[in-house]
C-alpha cells in the first residue's frame, strides 16, 4: 500500500490495464474523495485561524459551527429527506479525521452533534419525531448532545441513577446527567436539544437490559436546566461540557425515542459509531503531528547536521509513520463493514479507539520531543494536539473499558480469521 492508501494490484494484474482500477482505502469513492478534499479545505482556511484562541478561552464557536451545517456535514449520515447528506460511516470518519487535524476540540462538538445525536436519533426516533427535529439539527439551528454519563456512573453507564416515571400525558425525569458535551453554548446558555437517557424501570425489576430509556430533551422545558460548566479542562477546551440536571423534568410523551424500556440497545449501537469516529479524530491528530515533526526535523540543525540525521529522531519519526498507518487501515476496514443501522459490531469499534487513541497520544508526545522547548509552547500547535489526544484514551469508553469489551468478545472464539 502506498502511503496515499492506493492498494496496488496483484502481480498477476500488471500489464492487464487493471492498475487503473487500484482501489484507495481511504477514499473508497470519487464522493468520499471529493468530501475529504472540501472537509480538508474548510479545516485550513477557516477552523486554522481560530483554533488557539478558543482553546485558550475555552469557548465554543457557534457561528463556525453553524457552517458545519451549510457544508452538510452535521447530518452525515442522516438521510436527504430530513436535511443530511445520507452518507456512510467511511464518510462520517473522514470528517472527523479531517477536522481533528486542525482542531480537535471543535470536533468534538461535531462528534457530539452529528454521531452521538443526529445519527443516534435518526436511527431510533419515528418519522414525526425525525420531521420536527432533524432538519433544524442538520442546518445548525440547534446545537444537540447526548447524555449517558452520569457523576458516579461512567463505565458503569448502566448503574445511572436518573429517572423518568410515566404521569398520563408526560414522564417526569429527575436526576442530573454529568460531562455532557454541547451541554452549554455559552457561559450560561443550555445546548438546544438532547437524547436522555434514563431508568423507566427499578434496579432488577426487568432483566435482560429492559431498563433504559430515551428522550428528547429541549431547552426550556420544565424543570431542565444547565448545572456547572465544567472548566478548565485539560484539552478539547474548544467544545464545552456541562452537567445537565433535571428537576421534575417534564417530558412529553411524543418525545419517547422508540418504545419503554428499548433504548439499552440503542445506546450500545451508537456507541459503535461514537468509537469509530473518536478514533478517526486520533488519526487527524497523529497525521498533524507527524507532518509537524517531519518538516521540523528537516529544517532545525544540530551539531551541523538537521535533526533527521540521528537516528534516535528516526525513530520517534519511523515508529509514528508506522503506527499512524496501521492505525488509519484498521479504522478504515472497520468504516467500510460498519452497518450503521445495525449493532453487534463492538469487537473492531473497541478495537479500533483502543489502538488509535494511545497511538495519537504517543505520536503527539514524539512531536513534542523532535521539537523540544518549541513542542512545548503553542506556536507549533503539538502541545494543543497532545492535550487533546488524552480525552479520547477516556471519553466515549476508556481504555480498560475496550480491553474488557475486546477480551469478552474473544472469549469464545479460538481462530481468528
Ligand atoms: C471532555 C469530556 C466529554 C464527554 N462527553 C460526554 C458526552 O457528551 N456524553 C456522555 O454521556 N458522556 C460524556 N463524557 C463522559 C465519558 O464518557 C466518561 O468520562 C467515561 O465513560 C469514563 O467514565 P468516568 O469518567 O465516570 O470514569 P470511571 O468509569 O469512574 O473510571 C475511572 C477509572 O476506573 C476504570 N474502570 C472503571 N470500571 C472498570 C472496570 N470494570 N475494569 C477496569 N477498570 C475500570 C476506568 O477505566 C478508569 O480508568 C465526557 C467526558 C469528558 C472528559
Amino acid at each position: 500500500m502506498g502511503g496515499d492508501g492506493t492498494v496496488a494490484a496483484r502481480p498477476e494484474q500488471r500489464g492487464c490495464g487493471l492498475r487503473s482500477m487500484a482501489t484507495d482505502l481511504f477514499n473508497p469513492t470519487e464522493e468520499h474523495r471529493a468530501l475529504r478534499e472540501m472537509v480538508r479545505s474548510f479545516a485550513e482556511k477557516d477552523l486554522e485561524p481560530q483554533a488557539a484562541a478558543f482553546d485558550r478561552a475555552e469557548a465554543f464557536n457557534l457561528p463556525l459551527f453553524r457552517k458545519l451545517g451549510d457544508l452538510g456535514l452535521l447530518g452525515i449520515t442522516v438521510p436527504e429527506r430530513w436535511g443530511g447528506a445520507e452518507m456512510d460511516a467511511v464518510a462520517a470518519v473522514v470528517a472527523h479525521e479531517e477536522l481533528a487535524a486542525v482542531d480537535p476540540g471543535f470536533t468534538l462538538s461535531y462528534l457530539a452533534h452529528a454521531m452521538l445525536f443526529a445519527n443516534n436519533f435518526n436511527q431510533n426516533a419515528d418519522d414525526a419525531q425525525r420531521r420536527r427535529v432533524l432538519p433544524k439539527v442538520c442546518s445548525g439551528q440547534w446545537v444537540a448532545g447526548m447524555g449517558m454519563s452520569e457523576a458516579h456512573a461512567g463505565t458503569d453507564a448502566l448503574a445511572m441513577k436518573t429517572t423518568a416515571v410515566r404521569d398520563g400525558d408526560r414522564y417526569v425525569l429527575n436526576g442530573a446527567k454529568m460531562w455532557i458535551t454541547n451541554g452549554a453554548i455559552g457561559d450560561t446558555e443550555l445546548g438546544d436539544c438532547f437524547l436522555i437517557y434514563a431508568r423507566t424501570a427499578a434496579d432488577g425489576q426487568l432483566r435482560g437490559g429492559r431498563q433504559l430509556s430515551s428522550f428528547l430533551v429541549e431547552k426550556g422545558m420544565p424543570g431542565f436546566r444547565l448545572g456547572q460548566k465544567i472548566r478548565d479542562k485539560l484539552g478539547m477546551r474548544a467544545s464545552t461540557t456541562a452537567e445537565l440536571v433535571f428537576e421534575d423534568c417534564q417530558v412529553p410523551v411524543a418525545n419517547l425515542i422508540g418504545s419503554e424500556g428499548d433504548s439499552t440497545r440503542h445506546m450500545m449501537r451508537n456507541l459503535e459509531i461514537e468509537r469509530l469516529t473518536l478514533a478517526a479524530m486520533s488519526l487527524g491528530i497523529a497525521r498533524r503531528c507527524l507532518e509537524i515533526m517531519n518538516r521540523y526535523a528537516s529544517e532545525r540543525t544540530a551539531f551541523g547536521q538537521p535533526l533527521r540525521h540521528f537516528g534516535q529522531v528516526q525513530r520517534y519519526i519511523g515508529e509514528s509513520y508506522a503506527q499512524w498507518m496501521a492505525g488509519r487501515s484498521y479504522v478504515y476496514a472497520t468504516a467500510a463493514a460498519l452497518d450503521l443501522g445495525a449493532g453487534g459490531q463492538r469487537l473492531d469499534s473497541d478495537g479500533v479507539k483502543l489502538y488509535c487513541a494511545t497511538m495519537a497520544k504517543d505520536v503527539a508526545d514524539r512531536a513534542i520531543q523532535v521539537l523540544g522547548g518549541y513542542g512545548y509552547v503553542g506556536e507549533y500547535k503539538v502541545e494543543r494536539l497532545w492535550r487533546d489526544a488524552k480525552l479520547l484514551e477516556i471519553g466515549g469508553g476508556t481504555l480498560e473499558a475496550h480491553q474488557k469489551n475486546i477480551a469478552a468478545d474473544l472469549r469464545r472464539v479460538e481462530v481468528l480469521r
